[in-house]
Formats: C-alpha cells, structure tokens, sequence
C-alpha cells in the first residue's frame, strides 16, 4: 500500500509542477466561466468549459490553492476533454462518489484522478480535491 500511496503522490505532484490545460481563454463566448473558492484553505479557482453539441471540447482552469486543488484542476480536465456531458457526469459523480469514501463504479476508468481517493482519509482537503470538480458541475448545471 505504501508503494501505491507514494505513486499516487507523484501523480499529484506531476500535475502540480506541470499543470495540463492551465490558463483562460479571453474574449471567447464559446466558453462558460466558473469561479469557485474554498475560504477554509485559500484555494481560488476559474474553470471555463467549451460544449459543443453535448461533447466537452475543452476545459480550462486558472487560479491559485494548494498542490491538491490545482493538481486536481489539471487532472479533471485532462480526463474530461473530448467526453459527452453524459459520460463526464458519470465520471464526476464517481469521483465525489471516491472522496466521500463511498463505493465507486469499477466500470469507469478514472485514470490520474484514483490517485485522490486517500483524500476521504483527511476531511479537510476534501474541498481542495472537488473545488475545480464542483465548478464543472456547476458549469454542466447552469446550462440547463
Ligand atoms: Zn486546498
């Protein structure tokens, strides 16, 4: 476990050094724009999401936080570009489902982001690792 724990760290880490997707895109209407924070740890976040015709074209994030919010930035959007709305809830719900410490569906791949699920171990990083998350959600939401 400790072997898997110590990967999973790196992945963190890998995706807070190099943060994929990183930066707003400016004067383009084609993207919703998301503002999410988490007072209790400084984590300050922009998430903008493209949709076209129920695909996911691009996601971007921007801001400032702890090594898990921003890691996770980049890992949610790496993970969800090019998925249908339908297939990224799906992934989102699993990923809250994993932080929460609650059973997830095997089924899905997650990829980069199984390297949260000790998060559910500390409560207070739980909003750091579902700040950008819940800002997706969010953005999926309003555009009902
Ligand atoms: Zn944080």
């Amino acid at each position: 476990m400790d072997n898997l724990e110590n990967l999973y760290r790196q992945v963190i880490m890998e995706h807070y050094k190099y943060p994929l997707h990183k930066g707003l895109v400016e004067d383009d209407k084609s993207y919703k724009k998301i503002h999410l924070s988490n007072p209790s740890c400084g984590d300050d976040i922009y998430v903008q999401i493209k949709i076209e015709d129920d695909i996911l074209k691009d996601i971007r994030h921007d801001g400032k936080g702890c090594s898990i919010c921003c890691s996770s930035a980049s890992v949610m959007s790496d993970l969800l570009i090019g998925k249908s709305v339908k297939e990224a809830s799906a992934i989102l719900n699993n990923f809250l489902k994993m932080i929460k410490g609650e059973e997830i569906d095997e089924e899905i791949d997650m990829q980069d982001a199984i390297a949260y699920i000790g998060v559910s171990k500390f409560p207070a990083r739980v909003k750091c690792a579902t700040l950008s998350w819940k800002a997706l959600e969010k953005g999926l939401l309003e555009r009902k």
